[in-house]
């Protein structure tokens, strides 16, 4: 006959053998903890732990999942990538090349894209760079958001959902807004609303008859839209438009869509016709691309978290990226003890304005363009005539490969 397990007992001991691990953990220092697991966030996490030392990183969410993004990658991005350990190819990129303007009459121009990028879901990508992290040592805790981080005598003590946590050096890659950016009053969390603060941001995966090697960003009232191939036959419709526009709408998404967006005739063909793969969108609100921080009382602030590029640009996770490995560079020197911790943050913020800082009000200024009907319409008149404008933006919210 089975025997039954006396069930109380293994709970007792399952209790005590897991307040003990928090024990522990709790009388580890990191070398570095890294608070919120994006793109930012994950590739320093795995630059880091493959130096040697001990990471821990922080996400409020579980792996995998979808978030708010175009999913349009610059190329300017492969090679790191390819350098963490993602292989791109096997992952069934896309490879774009081109890229159609409309307004909002749906008048457009198309055209080559001066080094192009990729599409890939992010529901995927930060995946399997979550798992390289994994296998490479650094140490996830999912589901765990950090309520707040103080630093005193050289070191930082963070308090989270799951514990307490000490670290030598802790970075902020916690995204467009979080709690902690509400908690510190971060200037542009305190800001008054403005034309370039109180944006949100909606996502679809959808099914839709459409070139692979296009990107399109179609404009409507006050905001846009933008279509494009990731992986698995799947594209992402992911769009940015003010809050007043879904104010108006009685805060009915579909309402907003049927009414404002689909006056471009464009979009009216995409959302009339494509077969939506989830029931309801992803979507974000507050976003703000204001100037932020670099550093906040010694947390280094990369990512979204530092400063959010405009997202028509396409440009906000190569900059993500691209920020984690000039925060790595700084950080590693720092825990070598090459440098001390005012370099480690002056040479960071040297270095992030230098590849950033135009990058950003270029970003500024077109949103603003953007924002106006006949202005846009402009645009796309000169982009047809003189094509050379529109790849000199372009390069101009963009880098090199890195
Ligand atoms: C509408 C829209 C479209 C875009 N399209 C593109 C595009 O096509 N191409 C492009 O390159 N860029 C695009 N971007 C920009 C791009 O999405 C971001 O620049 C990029 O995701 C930044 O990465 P990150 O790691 O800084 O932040 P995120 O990817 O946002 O990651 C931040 C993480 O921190 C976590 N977090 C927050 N607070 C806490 C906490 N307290 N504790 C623990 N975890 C926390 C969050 O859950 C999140 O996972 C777009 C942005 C928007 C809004």
């Amino acid at each position: 006959m089975a025997r039954v397990l006396p069930l109380r007992p293994l709970f007792y001991l399952l209790k005590r053998v897991s307040i003990h691990i928090r024990k522990l953990q709790d009388d580890i220092t990191y070398d570095l903890a890294i608070v919120g697991g994006g793109l930012a966030g994950l590739a320093l996490s795995i630059q880091t732990v493959k130096s040697g030392y001990k990471v821990i990183l922080f996400e409020k969410e579980q792996y995998p999942f979808h978030r708010v993004c175009g999913e349009y990658i610059s190329l300017e991005s492969w090679d790191f990538l390819q350098s963490l350990g993602v292989n791109l190819r096997s992952l069934d990129v896309s490879a774009i090349k081109r890229l159609c303007v409309s307004d909002i009459h749906g008048k457009s121009f198309e055209q080559k894209l001066p080094l192009g990028g990729f599409g890939i879901s992010r529901y995927k990508l930060d995946h399997v760079l979550a798992q390289i992290a994994k296998q490479a040592g650094v140490i996830i805790h999912e589901s765990t958001r950090v309520n707040d981080i103080h630093f005193s005598n050289g070191h930082f003590s963070i308090e989270s959902t799951n514990g307490n946590y000490t670290s030598k050096v802790v970075t902020g890659s916690f995204g467009k807004r979080s709690n902690l950016d509400v908690k510190w009053k971060r200037p542009f969390i305190v800001a008054k609303k403005n034309k370039l603060n109180n944006y949100i941001g909606v996502k679809y995966h959808i099914r839709y008859d459409f070139p692979n090697d296009l990107i399109a960003l179609h404009n409507f009232k006050k905001g846009y839209c933008g279509i494009s191939k990731v992986e698995g036959n799947q594209y992402c419709l992911c769009y940015l438009t003010t809050a007043n526009n879904l104010q108006n709408s009685n805060n009915d998404i579909r309402r907003m869509e049927q009414n404002i967006l689909c006056a471009n005739p464009h979009l009216k063909k995409i959302f009339g016709n494509c077969e939506m793969l989830w029931q309801e969108p992803v979507t974000i609100s507050q976003i703000s691309f204001d100037k932020k921080t670099l550093v906040e009382d010694h947390v280094l602030m990369i990512g979204d978290a530092a400063g959010m590029i405009t997202p028509l640009c396409g440009n906000g996770m190569s900059m993500a990226m691209h920020a984690s490995k000039i925060a790595a560079e700084e950080i590693l020197k720092f825990l070598e003890g090459t440098i001390s911790r005012e370099m480690m943050e002056k040479h960071y913020m040297s270095k992030w304005n230098k590849l950033f800082a135009d990058r950003l009000m270029t970003g500024r200024i077109l949103q603003r363009l953007f924002d106006s009907q006949w202005l846009t319409t402009l645009m796309i008149r000169l982009g047809r005539a003189f094509p050379s404008i529109i790849r000199t933006l372009i390069k101009r919210t963009h880098g090199k490969p890195f």
